[in-house]
């Protein structure tokens, strides 16, 4: 790495500068130095859940081989009634007719075919055909799927457990105050959603209790529909717009417990809160098993509830593929002298530049430190 020294009398000099004192802040890992800032709810969120390594991103080639199975199944797809996904549970799978209707099925044998990596074959959103078995509805088939997102499977962590297929959007909750914004658990919401190929918005509840413009600022900025609403006023300007947001689309929330998920949820349509959350994470520690149930929401759409998503883990992402997905560092990566720059410690980092100028937010930049440095 070039000296600061070398650079003494050009333009690059500050820039030079700029990166050993972020350098010393790297080493350092705490409070605040120069204007930098460390998240300390990052190490926070890692320590919480140890699936630090492996995360839910084996995603891509599993998507690809559930599909691949599923379509040698084809022609099995045509007959039978359609219906979608809406409850998984162990030995139990529900699915919802087009009509509103919902029955339990059991899975047809056959198709519970080996899929090696994934604990699961069907789960909450997947569109299915079904046929009756001596007065017993059977799911036959299984479509394609747009997407999906998964987490490793608390039982086995060498395997993936889905936590849900054909997500439209994701929407990543934080409160403005109590608890307080946790921009790394949002950072990692965002990017578990890139990283799934699915859409993502965030919302920013109890406006009441701040000002939740900057976090609006910083998250519109980067392309993401951004709503702060007060959920205790149904009327509310940005509980509007949320319901407009979500009508017609199957959405997932993604927010740590007490940032008011269940509130907004009933803000947009009341009633439905109180049976959001009512999913649990049934047994204790290794055994843990994760439950999904979606519900249907007036006027089209669906919202899925899996305690799964709760702890938004990502693993298994290379830094370049993380600076992939984070929109603000993707743009600068072309700009950066290396092109498999990390952003930590290389020399002309584009990326480490604009931090250093605020250009990029901090927070943005140390949720993603957080993310890489413990792969
Ligand atoms: P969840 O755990 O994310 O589902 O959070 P809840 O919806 O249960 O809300 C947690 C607490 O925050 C409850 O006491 C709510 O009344 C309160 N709360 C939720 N939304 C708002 C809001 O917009 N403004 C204020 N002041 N309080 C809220
Ligand atoms: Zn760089």
């Amino acid at each position: 790495m070039p000296s600061a020294g070398k650079d003494k009398g050009t333009g690059r000099y500050g820039q030079q500068r700029g990166m050993g004192r972020l350098r010393r802040a790297n080493l350092k890992q705490t409070g605040r130095l120069g204007g930098w800032e460390r998240h300390d709810e990052d190490a926070e969120i890692f320590d919480r859940h140890g699936d630090k390594d492996r995360g839910s991103h084996a995603g891509e080639r599993l998507l690809s081989q559930f599909n691949r199975l599923v379509a040698a199944g084809g022609a099995e797809a045509a007959s039978g009634d359609p219906a979608e996904v809406c409850e998984v549970r162990p030995g139990l799978v529900v699915v919802r007719f087009t009509d509103g209707r919902e029955e339990s099925a059991a899975i047809r044998r056959g198709l519970e075919k080996r899929m090696a990596g994934v604990s699961n074959t069907i789960a909450v959103g997947d569109r299915v055909r079904v046929e009756r078995e001596a007065g017993d509805l059977a799911i036959a088939a299984i479509e394609p799927r747009r997407n999906q997102l998964a987490r490793s499977d608390s039982h086995n962590r060498a395997l993936e457990h889905v936590l849900a297929a054909n997500v439209d959007l994701l929407v990543a909750v934080a409160a403005v105050r109590e608890p307080d914004f946790k921009h790394g658990f949002v950072d990692r919401a965002l990017l578990l959603a890139a990283a799934h190929g699915i859409a993502a918005a965030v919302a920013v509840t109890k406006r009441d209790l701040g000002d939740p413009a900057p976090m609006v600022g910083l998250y519109a900025g980067l392309g993401y529909p951004c709503i702060a609403a007060d959920a205790r006023d149904t009327a509310d300007g940005g509980v509007l717009e949320l319901r407009r947001l979500l009508q017609g689309r199957s959405c997932v929330f993604a927010g740590q417990s007490g940032v008011g998920k269940s509130s907004l949820v009933n803000a947009c349509f009341p009633g439905l809160g109180a049976r959001v959350g009512s999913v649990a994470e049934e047994g204790f520690g290794r055994h843990t098993t994760t439950m999904a149930r979606s519900f249907p929401l007036p006027g089209g759409g669906t919202l899925i509830d899996t305690p799964g998503i709760r702890e938004c883990v990502v693993g298994g992402l290379a830094p370049v593929d993380v600076a992939l997905h984070y929109p603000d560092l993707a743009r600068l990566q072309p700009s950066c002298r290396f092109p498999d720059c990390t952003h930590r410690h290389e020399p002309d980092c584009a990326v480490l530049a604009a931090v250093e100028a605020g250009v990029i937010a901090a927070s943005r930049y140390w949720s993603y430190r957080s993310i890489v440095d413990e792969a």
